[in-house]
């Protein structure tokens, strides 16, 4: 029998847009650690997958630290630090233990006040502590990443998701997992090559279903299938909204063989996604224009509108005014629309609180006027007064409904959308969330009483990673161009860092 590998577990997960003006605190993450940290072993999430795989394979998992926020603004220097000083504190007292590789759960695109490349600072740390010189690094990460050359040096095979939305982040992880072991066993111990293409797609034109990706990823299994040496072929798509030097589209493989083949596959893969640069360059039209077309061709059931420039996904503050005003400039029936806005639903909550006679039955008899919206993006036209009724209040907890879902991805089974209200105003019902909710799983709605395949028209703010919850139930989705910082026209967004010629930037790229 062999003896159980010792395995060190650490995460650290943002997508981090610069787009977006305001910083993200330490506070604004979760943190697990020690027995907290093994207790999402089993859960949806990668680490949950990366846990019970290697728990699973009978290896002595020791636990790091992990820390986690949705995607939003620029991470304090303070996150990373703590996340530093405490990995490297387990590092240390782990190696006398005998400590046989680090298994990390990384997004890849991540940014604090100081680095702009935080996986790549990170990796290299880890790598220039006595010991880890020849120690194997694995992990999993999200194919939104911006990888680096700083990355591929340091680490020797980290696993990218293939699916957007990531209904395969848990497998992903999984299978990072398993080459780790394969590595353990054999002692044999790949390495990173990896090639970066001066190419930026907007999230919308990153979906697996659709082109240019899907002929990325066919060639990518191709490559892996006929090269019993790469143990991996990653498609990495990129972040746009996250404005570093190395930010864009790349590709990896990780192998014990030779580079001579390596570079031949990823340069293949490469002029594959140069062939295919337009048809990620996804761009809507404007949401006048999309609402109007869609009245005037009505279908049955359900349409979804996705405003990628408010995406909650992508970072973006939720809370935008753009597709809200075109619904109520057009007078779009039975709609429905969430909103990040905790300064409204403080209102609606204080107002609710001040009516007499209570306890109250839903929905409460009266009005009031409120603005919704626009406070958070400079880009916004700002709030939206409306005259509302209040249908209902909730502490906005709820189970997710798909627990593969994209939301399972970053969050794992539970989400917390923060103190909500939910009111209507003439045909449009508003839930109003105090934190930004993904819009990935239904439950968001469910949990409020109302089933989302009821409405007619409903607006997302979401790229790709609605598709999940909103595809069964929708008779179609469109998308629609609106102001915001997750805007698909990157050609409008003020970059100061990406090395440029690069397309859809630069006619020269
Ligand atoms: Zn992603």
């Amino acid at each position: 029998m062999t003896a159980a590998r010792r395995v060190l577990f650490a995460g650290l997960f943002h997508e981090t847009n610069t787009f977006v003006e305001a910083v993200t605190p330490l506070s604004d993450f979760a943190i697990s650690r020690g027995e907290g940290l093994l207790a999402c072993a089993g859960d949806s999430s990668p680490m949950g997958g990366a846990l019970a795989t290697a728990l699973g394979l009978g290896w002595r998992v020791i636990p790091g630290i992990d820390l986690r926020a949705m995607p939003s603004a620029t991470a304090t220097d303070e996150v990373f630090e703590l996340f530093w000083r405490e990995l490297d504190a387990a590092v240390a007292a782990s190696s006398a233990e005998g400590l046989e590789a680090v298994f990390l759960v990384l997004h890849g695109a991540m940014v604090t006040e100081s680095y702009r490349d935080v996986e790549g600072e990170l990796l290299c740390r880890l790598r220039s502590r006595p010991g880890m010189e020849h120690m194997p690094i694995f992990g999993v990460f999200d194919l939104h990443a911006n990888f680096t050359a700083r990355m591929a040096d340091n680490a020797n095979c980290l696993v990218a998701y293939r699916q957007n939305p990531h209904t395969d982040a848990r497998e992903a992880a999984t299978r990072a997992v398993h080459l780790l072991h394969r590595c353990l066993a054999t002692g044999e111990v790949p390495r990173t090559h990896w090639v970066h293409h001066p190419i930026l797609w907007p999230p919308t034109g990153t979906a697996s279903v659709a082109e240019p990706m899907l002929s990325l990823l066919a060639l990518a299994q191709e490559l892996e299938g006929s090269h019993p040496e790469f143990w991996c072929v990653n498609v990495i798509p990129g972040f746009s909204f996250a404005d570093t030097e190395e930010a864009g589209v790349s590709f990896t493989v990780c192998t014990t063989g030779t580079p001579g083949p390596a570079a031949v596959a990823l340069s293949r893969l490469a002029a594959l996604a140069w062939k295919g640069r337009a048809l990620g360059n996804c761009m809507e039209a404007p949401a006048l224009e999309v609402v109007r077309e869609a009245l005037a061709s009505e279908v049955p059931g359900l349409t979804v509108i996705a405003e990628p420039a408010d995406n909650i996904g992508g970072g973006a503050p939720g809370d935008g005014t753009g597709l809200l005003r075109a619904f109520l400039e057009l007078r779009v029936p039975n709609a429905g629309l969430a909103l990040t806005d905790p300064e409204a639903v403080h209102t609606v909550r204080a107002w609710v609180a001040a009516q007499e006679g209570g306890p109250h039955s839903f929905p409460i008899p009266g009005r009031l006027t409120l603005g919704v919206g626009g406070r958070k993006s400079s880009l916004d036209a700002g709030p939206v007064e409306l005259e509302v009724e209040v249908v209902s209040l909730s502490d906005g907890t709820f189970e997710l409904l798909d627990k593969n879902s994209h939301l399972a991805s970053a969050s794992g089974d539970h989400f917390e959308m923060g103190a909500c209200a939910v009111v209507r105003s003439g045909n449009i019902t508003l839930l109003l969330t105090s934190r930004p909710t993904p819009p990935m799983d239904l439950a968001q709605w469910t949990s409020q009483g109302i089933a989302p395949g009821d409405f007619s028209y409903l607006g997302v703010k979401a790229a790709v990673a609605h598709r999940g919850a909103y595809e069964p139930i929708a008779a179609r989705l469109l998308w629609a161009d609106t102001p915001g910082p997750c805007t698909s026209r990157l050609a409008t967004l003020r970059y100061g860092h990406v090395r440029r010629p690069l397309f859809p930037l630069d006619a020269d790229a």
